[in-house]
């Protein structure tokens, strides 16, 4: 074992890990460019106030943060809206309306790692930057349940919420904004007991507070939209908005999002519909994807634009696959060469340079190794096929193709491999 140990927090991929990620990671980014979305990158760190005026300062003590050589507060990016943000009021801003964006990258967060908790992690996110709330709010949540079904992920769980029936019932109860921020934070944690210790010191009285609990509690179809109205004694503008959302995810074949007026997304920035994915198999840390509508340009100084988003926790989605056994392809390499004899190694390159030229995921051996051990190699790496090449088949020019899968053999023309592949495939 090395004295060099990776960072805390960190891991490394092996290839047939890295084979599974870009299959999925592909398959997300179809799905997103099916519904019109464009790709977008941006740097992997920022300037640190960017991510303050976002969160607050308290975002800090959350990020790898540190002053470069020339004496700058750089942080290593914990999330990528702030930034496809930035960026947009930068460089976007006169585009034609709406921007739809979608970006995969990783993410670092100075946390405790646990399993399915890293310090280093990717995100894939999508966002939709001008147009206002319900039909790009309905697009975004199809795009993220369209992307589940990309994948194969069903044992998923979307919960959606708005933040304007807490803000409705904070007005009511005349409560300033730190208590108002202190209570989304424990609505966000489900932590009623904590709540109710709040009341007591924030003078909010028991029926109030009852009130409020039983509304964050509320989950379910659109009944629970009926009985939110029943808790509140009143008809709500976001209850209505809630409504109408469930009756737009229908019309996309979305019909398994749940009403949750518990979802409140922490202290983010969102201001409207908010939602939630969990992946109950994973336990703990089962939250895939956070998302919801806001606007944050005009804080990095651009006109105030209604945005609705999303991000995935990518290695989540990966460790929810796995243990719902959804099944990733495994990538067939198509055919390894094998020179028997040093003469027939001078062939060999010619075979596998066409091959390759043709679009042939062909590999050669480089070891000089005996025909038994390069076939273990190429079996060991999962090729289709070998072609074995010794003095027989220089003399008949032609080539030996054996499945590796069968042990069957034919003899294949050398001027007609690149044909014979290339209709295989
Ligand atoms: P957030 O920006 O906090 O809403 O995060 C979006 C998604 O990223 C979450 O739903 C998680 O799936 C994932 N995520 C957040 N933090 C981590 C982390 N430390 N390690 C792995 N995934 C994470």
């Amino acid at each position: 074992m090395s004295e060099f140990q990776r960072p805390r927090g960190t891991r490394d991929f092996s290839p047939e890990e890295m084979q599974k990620r870009r299959y999925v990671e592909n398959a997300l980014m179809t799905t997103a460019r099916n519904f019109g979305f464009s790709e977008v990158m941006t740097p992997t760190f920022e300037n640190t106030d960017l991510f303050i005026a976002r969160s607050g300062p308290e975002i800090v003590d959350e990020m790898y943060e540190f002053e470069d050589k020339g004496g700058r507060r750089i942080a290593l990016r914990p999330e990528i809206t702030a930034s496809v943000i930035r960026y947009y009021v930068n460089e976007l801003q006169t585009r034609p309306k709406p921007l739809k964006l979608y970006y995969m990258g990783n993410c670092f967060r100075y946390e405790r790692p646990q399993s399915g908790r890293y310090r280093e992690f990717f995100q894939f996110g999508a966002e939709i930057v001008g147009s206002p709330s319900l039909s790009s709010d309905a697009e975004v949540l199809a795009l993220a349940s369209s992307c589940l079904r990309g994948i194969g992920l069903k044992n998923v769980k979307m919960r959606v919420g708005h933040l304007g029936i807490l803000k409705g019932v904070f007005e009511e109860m005349k409560l300033d904004e730190i208590v108002q921020t202190d209570i989304r934070r424990l609505v966000d944690k489900r932590d009623f007991e904590e709540l109710g210790t709040l009341a007591a010191e924030s003078d909010i009285s028991d029926e109030n507070m009852d009130r409020l609990v039983d509304l964050v509690s509320l989950k379910g179809g659109a009944e629970a939209i009926g009985k939110a109205k029943e808790v509140l004694g009143r008809a709500d503008p976001s209850l209505n908005y809630l409504s109408r959302l469930l009756e737009r995810l229908a019309l996309y074949g979305v019909g398994d999002a749940e009403i949750d007026l518990g979802v409140a997304r922490g202290l983010d920035y969102y201001s409207g519909m908010v939602f939630e994915i969990d992946a109950p198999s994973l336990g703990a840390e089962k939250q895939v994807c956070g998302g919801g509508s806001y606007t944050l340009s005009e804080v990095f100084g651009g006109e105030e634009v209604f945005s609705t988003g999303f991000a995935f926790g990518f290695d989540r989605l990966m460790l929810a696959m796995e243990n719902d056994g959804v099944d990733i392809p495994s990538a067939k390499l198509e055919t390894y060469v094998i020179p028997v004899s040093d003469t027939a190694r001078a062939k060999c390159i010619l075979i596998v340079s066409e091959l390759r030229n043709a679009g042939v995921s062909a590999d050669i051996d480089l070891m000089g190794r005996k025909m038994g051990k390069a076939l273990a190699y190429a079996d060991s790496l999962n090729f289709r096929t070998a072609i074995i090449v010794g003095e027989n088949e220089l003399e008949d020019e032609k080539a030996t193709v054996r499945d590796m899968a069968s042990g069957e053999q034919e003899s294949v023309p050398f001027a007609e491999l690149a044909r014979y592949f290339c209709t295989e495939l």
